[in-house]
């Protein structure tokens, strides 16, 4: 179809427009919308695309103010609409504020940047400027005043008030309370530093600075590493009280439905444990590829690499090891191009009963405990265990830099059951597994690709509100991990973050409690 021929897919956090849904997107909206008109064979739209994916992820906090969008102008299908917007070179951008009429053709944004910092700066302008109608869940985005803050407290319920003290030309204070804005029991405003009652009356001497202001006139600044965008965003979504809208607030105990479910067992949440590393293992091998009663074919390939690079690399108990040695040795002497699934499970099960060889029955979750019964678990522990595995092939010196995410690759691909998750994955692995030729680059890899995930599913349904989705690791786990660019946007320090994911996953850091 010509959502699949384009450059964008469902996964970008950019909406598709089809002659289908374009009015329902961009017609009495209540967010205001940017689209982007392209031709997918146009070189500069080649080009472009990954800038806009990029200010997708940045500003997917900010939707319900104002929306990303694109349309494929080269698939037949739209050729009529594009005609309809005036739409005559590649890429344009056009504005749509809230509210926009049927026959609006939005309004051109010429000359638009070229960068996402750029790019998220006129997007600001334009939203503080335009005449129309303003999306209703736009915050105020214009600078404070003492008198406001003066009577916050007495017209707003909100727990947390975030000043951001800045000069008037910073753009961090508007991207801060935009960011925000999806999070309730907190508000953000600007200050600017001519507004010298209240910084005199905080004693702010530092611009930009963030500061939280309470009822009373209590106030305490926000330590964070460096005053930035990134930094002020996360300290302030995770502040006490912080939630994200519409979701049920984190619990202290987990909720727990049933007599059926275990007992929360209490954990480190800065470390791995090998309760969820065998609980992946017993539940890929016993119930994923049990669905498959006979495995052949390109199946039976990825459950040979698969069990290959577990006997190579899993860092297991030694009667794990020996058994997936022996499942391991049993596969690659299968020389058919089927097996039946009993035939394995009995070599799994260790049929001959040798004494020092098991592969414990059952699932038993601790880092991977999820507050509901249908939060995290396997999916967790899917992402633990390859982790695990690119450092262990790395710290092992394995011969080929790809094996494990070939073999993750291939087992999601065949018998991951969440099928949407197997297709963005393969789309990833599509896209630049290729580029992986070290040991190194394979477990960063993976880490960034599990950060594009996380990106993705901020806010989703699936997010347990206990674990919220963040880009991995945090501030706090890491500050070393983290910097900003000259520009001020958040940056990895990449030679920082190897060494931290090397020593997170290796096997001498992983934690033997709760096993059988
Ligand atoms: P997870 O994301 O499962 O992470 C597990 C643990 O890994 C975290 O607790 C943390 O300690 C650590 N971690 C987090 N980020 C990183 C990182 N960047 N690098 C290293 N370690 C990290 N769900 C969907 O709804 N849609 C999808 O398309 C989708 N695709 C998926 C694709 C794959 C291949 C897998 C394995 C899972 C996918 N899921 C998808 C499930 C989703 O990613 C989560 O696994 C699930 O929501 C449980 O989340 P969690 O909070 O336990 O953390």
């Amino acid at each position: 179809s010509a959502a699949e021929a384009g450059l964008y897919t469902a996964t970008d956090q950019i909406v598709l427009l089809t002659p289908e849904n374009v009015d329902s997107v961009l017609v009495n909206s209540s967010a205001a919308v940017f689209v982007e008109f392209y031709a997918s064979w146009c070189g500069h739209c080649i080009a472009f695309s990954p800038i806009f994916k990029s200010l997708a992820r940045d500003i997917k906090e900010w939707k319900p103010a104002v929306d990303l969008a694109a349309m494929d102008c080269a698939a037949e299908e739209n050729r009529k609409v594009c005609i309809s917007y005036g739409i005559r070179g590649y890429p344009s951008i056009k504005f749509f504020h809230a509210y926009s009429k049927a026959d609006s053709e939005g309004e051109d944004f010429a000359g638009f940047p070229r960068d996402v910092q750029g790019l998220r700066r006129s997007i600001i302008d334009k939203l503080e400027t335009h005449k129309e109608p303003w999306a209703p869940a736009c915050p105020p985005l214009e600078p404070t005043s003492q008198a406001e803050i003066d009577s916050f407290f007495d017209t707003n319920n909100v727990q947390h008030l975030a000043l951001i003290f800045e000069e008037a030309k910073s753009y961090i204070g508007r991207e801060v309370t935009l960011d925000l804005l999806q999070f309730e029991n907190i508000a953000v405003r600007r200050v600017l530093n001519t507004e010298e009652g209240l910084v005199a009356r905080l004693g702010v001497t530092e611009f930009p600075s963030c500061y939280l202001y309470y009822p009373g006139g209590n106030f305490t600044r926000l330590s964070v590493k460096i005053e930035a965008r990134s930094f002020y965003s996360y300290a302030l979504q995770r502040l006490p009280g912080v939630v994200r809208s519409g979701k049920p607030p984190p619990v202290s105990t987990p909720v727990l439905t049933g007599n059926s479910e275990e007992p929360w067992r209490p954990f480190n949440r800065s470390r791995v444990y090998m309760a969820d590393l065998e609980s992946a293992l017993h539940y890929s091998l016993r119930v994923e590829v049990a669905a498959h009663t006979v495995v052949k074919g390109e199946a039976l390939i990825s459950l040979k690499k698969y069990v290959a690079v577990l006997a190579k690399y899993f860092p297991g108990r030694p009667v794990v090891r020996n058994l997936l040695k022996s499942v391991d040795s049993w596969l690659q002497n299968q020389t058919r191009d089927e097996i039946s699934y009993e035939a394995f499970k009995d070599i799994l099960d260790n049929s001959a009963q040798s004494p020092d060889a098991a592969l414990p029955e059952g699932v038993r979750w601790v880092g991977c405990q999820g507050s509901q019964p249908h939060l995290r678990r396997y999916p967790c522990g899917v992402w633990t265990l390859f982790h695990v595995l690119t450092v262990q092939a790395k710290n092992t010196r394995g011969t080929d830099p790809k094996e494990v995410l070939m073999a993750m690759r291939n087992y999601v691909h065949s018998f991951f059951g969440c099928r949407s998750c197997a297709e963005h994955f393969e789309n990833m692995a599509m896209e630049s597994l290729m580029e992986v030729d070290t040991f190194s680059s394979a477990v960063l890899w993976l880490w960034s690709r599990h950060n594009l995930v996380n990106n993705r599913l901020a806010g989703a349904l699936s997010e347990d509100p206990n674990f919220p989705k963040i880009q991995w690791p945090s501030p706090e786990m890491c500050p070393a991990c983290h910097a900003v660019k000259a520009n001020g946007d958040h940056s990895w320090i990449q030679k920082e973050v190897l060494p931290f994911v090397l020593s997170y996953f290796s096997s001498s850091s992983i934690l033997t409690d709760y096993l059988e």
